[in-house]
């Protein structure tokens, strides 16, 4: 069940992941349409801001390139020859454009052969200016092109401001005769285009031919190299484009400042949604994942989860009791009427444990076949009470569903848990499912005591059954003969054979690997090997077949016909009289089976087999049960016998079951005779044999 909830986590977050990496993708394709977006409203403004510098250049080319045919036709060919009011009227021309035109603010030519100048002042000769612009690099350009020119970025004149100059050569009949140009400075060129652009236009950029910045809002970047990818120290988006007829770029990231919060701002936004979103999935998920693994579909009951839940909780000092119900065959209750009808049958079983101990305890399901319920008192005597009175309800339940009658019976502990084991439970709980796998399969279907006890038993049996098992395949096992006396004419001629496991030079009585060699079905092969060695001794030791051997038959051996020939046939082997073999069974024999028992007793009574009823007077003994069973022999449980003389009521208890015995003609044993008194009292109310320690104890030879 925890693992089923850890994969139910593990999925939730799975899609809580999946719906994390949606909504990336949400935001990147966001990002994308926004950058979309922007990219196309980039080239547009691109191509406006583009086409307009082309414009404005265009008109001033053909401002110049009419001021230069202006200015061959008023000036002749030779510069001194100008009349002053030809320079005046140049002059007044250059103002004129100077002040219609916003980019060029100063018009002026220079004169090839003397490098004269006339400007909108007037005329300034070489000698009173401060450079000769022949020299000039967009001099030297302009004489060479036909076509006005516009020179890169340069410090002006002063040296202080940047400035780009376009000029243009005037020809007089051919002859070269000067430059007229106009420095525009970058600094207001940036200005006046930043007016008429929109303001957002903060970055764009115009690059002149070798990078350098003529148009930037930021005056310090003005006339400097710009790496284009390189903005700001950053990568943002750009659009570049050269306009047309010039070598200029244009380099737009408009909004990258903008972009960039817009973008960011809705990132967070859809983020914090997200987050929300994932958050409630989760809380939701978890809550909902919680509820289903602390109730049962099945049965509505609590869920074992739901028990280590409340274990950590009810930690008190004092112990807590619990009742484990396992229900036993669940699958064959499947396979002979499906799981609908199975599922209806344990909704029943669940049903009846609410009836029962709803105000009593809480009641968890395991898994399909398995309940919890923890009391909710701490009175021991109650409560064993009080599942005592429910015991034959809870072990065997019968409902009719649909017409069938369906039946299982179920196995039952009744534990106490001190405050460590209950603090502990999530490592003690397969340990209680451990020990209840273990003792399900036994004898008992109810068994009640202290949880740490069971463990060890449990544990201890693990590496029992594994010295068992060692000792089966070294051939360890041996019987020993323990004499019956004939109380009247003492006797010994009958001896019971009781199994010994060899351990180096010790033998051990077989009792706590006997339980176990039931339990993993072992106690077959164990009694045939009993029964072999021994009659192999037999042979050896009584030449003339006069003793009788009682073997012990396991519980379960009657049933099995099988084994029964196999038993006779050892028997046979050793051409053993019937009449000399005498199989002890015990009462733990299922009531249910008694039909069964005595035809099989019947069956091998007419082959002169002897029988003896062990153990008699714990189980469900009767008289039903003195009566119908053909026995020849009924053996009084030692436990009666052994202090016979000090308690009076053994004493009745005995004579009465000797009674009993005497009316079916059965004759009488007594096991556990220690003392000459017992064996006294014995011979005085007419039991008919005595075994035990006084008439002589269990030894490997006879
Ligand atoms: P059980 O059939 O009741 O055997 C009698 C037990 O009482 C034996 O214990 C015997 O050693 C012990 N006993 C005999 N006289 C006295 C006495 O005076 N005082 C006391 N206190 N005990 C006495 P053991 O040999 O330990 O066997 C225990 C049980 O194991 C047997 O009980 C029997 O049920 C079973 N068992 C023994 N051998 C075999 C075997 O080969 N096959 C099967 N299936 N069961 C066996
Ligand atoms: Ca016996
Ligand atoms: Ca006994």
């Amino acid at each position: 069940m925890n693992k089923q909830k850890n994969i139910h986590i593990i999925t939730s977050i799975l899609i809580i992941v999946a719906i994390f990496i949606g909504i990336i993708i949400i935001q990147k394709n966001y990002e994308n349409t926004l950058l979309k977006k922007s990219e196309i409203s980039i080239k547009q403004r691109a191509e406006e801001t583009s086409t307009f510098i082309y414009n404005q250049i265009y008109t001033n080319k053909t401002y110049l390139k009419s001021t230069g045919d202006l200015l061959s036709k008023v000036l002749s060919n030779s510069f001194y020859d100008i009349s002053n009011e030809n320079i005046m009227y140049i002059s007044n021309v250059f103002n004129d454009i100077n002040s219609s035109n916003n980019l060029v603010t100063s018009l002026y030519f220079t004169d090839n052969s003397t490098g004269n100048i006339i400007n909108s002042t007037g005329r300034m000769d070489l000698k009173d200016s401060k450079a000769d612009f022949r020299t000039r690099n967009w001099y030297k350009a302009a004489k060479e092109s036909k076509d006005p020119v516009i020179s890169d970025v340069y410090n002006d004149i002063n040296g202080d401001k940047q400035c780009i100059t376009m000029s243009y050569a005037v020809y007089k009949d051919n002859n070269f005769i000067g430059v007229v140009s106009t420095d525009i400075f970058l600094e207001d060129m940036s200005n006046y285009l930043s007016n008429l652009l929109d303001n957002n236009s903060s970055s764009l950029y115009l690059l002149s031919p070798t990078g350098k910045v003529i148009i930037y809002h930021d005056k310090n970047i003005l006339g400097k190299t710009l790496s284009q990818n390189n903005i700001h120290g950053k990568e943002i988006y750009i659009y570049s484009s050269y306009i047309y007829g010039l070598n200029w770029k244009i380099v737009i990231s408009p909004y990258a400042d903008i972009l960039e919060k817009d973008l960011y701002n809705n990132l967070f936004m859809i983020s914090l949604i997200g987050f929300i979103l994932c958050c409630i999935l989760l809380i939701t998920t978890n809550y909902y994942i919680d509820n289903l693994y602390k109730i049962s579909t099945l049965t509505g009951l609590n869920t074992r989860y739901k028990l280590m839940h409340d274990s950590k909780r009810n930690c008190s000092l004092s112990p807590v009791y619990l009742l484990f119900i396992s229900i036993k065959e669940l699958n064959s209750v499947n396979i002979e009427y499906g799981y609908n009808i199975t599922d209806l049958f344990l909704k029943n079983y669940a049903e009846l444990l609410r009836k029962l101990f709803d105000d009593k305890a809480n009641i968890y399901s395991l898994n399909e076949k398995d309940f919890i319920l923890t009391f909710k008192s701490t009175n021991y005597k109650e409560i064993l009470d009080y599942v005592n009175n429910c015991l034959i309800d809870l072990q065997h339940c019968e409902v009719i569903i649909k017409n069938n009658k369906v039946k299982a019976d179920a196995f039952l502990a009744f534990l106490e848990l001190n405050c460590n084991e209950i603090k502990n439970l999530n490592i003690y709980l397969p340990k209680i499912e451990e020990v209840v796998k273990e003792l399900k399969h036994g004898n008992k279907s109810f068994v009640s005591g202290k949880l740490e006890q069971f463990i060890i038993d449990v544990e201890g049996g693990k590496e029992g059954l594994i010295f068992l098992q060692k000792a089966i395949k070294e051939d360890k096992i041996v019987p020993f003969f323990q004499p019956l006396t004939n109380i009247k004419t003492h006797e010994s001629e009958t001896y019971e054979v009781l199994m010994r496991i060899k351990d180096e030079d010790r033998y051990l009585s077989p009792y706590p690997y006997i339980i176990m060699a039931e339990k993993y079905n072992l106690i077959q092969a164990i009694d045939l090997m009993v029964l072999d060695k021994a009659l192999d001794y037999k042979t050896k030791i009584d030449k003339e077949d006069r003793l009788i051997f009682a073997f012990n038959m396991s519980g379960r051996a009657l049933n099995d016909i099988e084994y029964l020939n196999k038993v006779n046939s050892v028997i046979d082997k050793y051409g053993i009289k019937h009449e000399n073999i005498v199989l002890e069974i015990t009462e733990t024999q299922n009531i249910e089976n008694l039909a069964e028992l005595i035809k099989v007793i019947n069956e091998f009574k007419k082959s002169n087999y002897k029988f003896s009823i062990d153990d008699f007077g714990t189980g469900f003994s009767s008289i039903y049960y003195l009566k119908n069973i053909p026995a020849d022999y009924v053996k009084i449980d030692g436990s009666f016998i052994k202090d016979i003389n000090a308690k009076d009521e053994n004493l009745y208890l005995v004579k009465s079951i000797i009674n009993m015995a005497k009316a079916f003609e059965l004759k009488v044993v007594a096991e556990f005779v220690e003392s000459k008194e017992i064996l006294e009292t014995l011979e005085n109310i007419n039991v008919d044999y005595a075994q035990g320690y006084y008439i002589g104890k269990p030894s490997s030879s006879i």
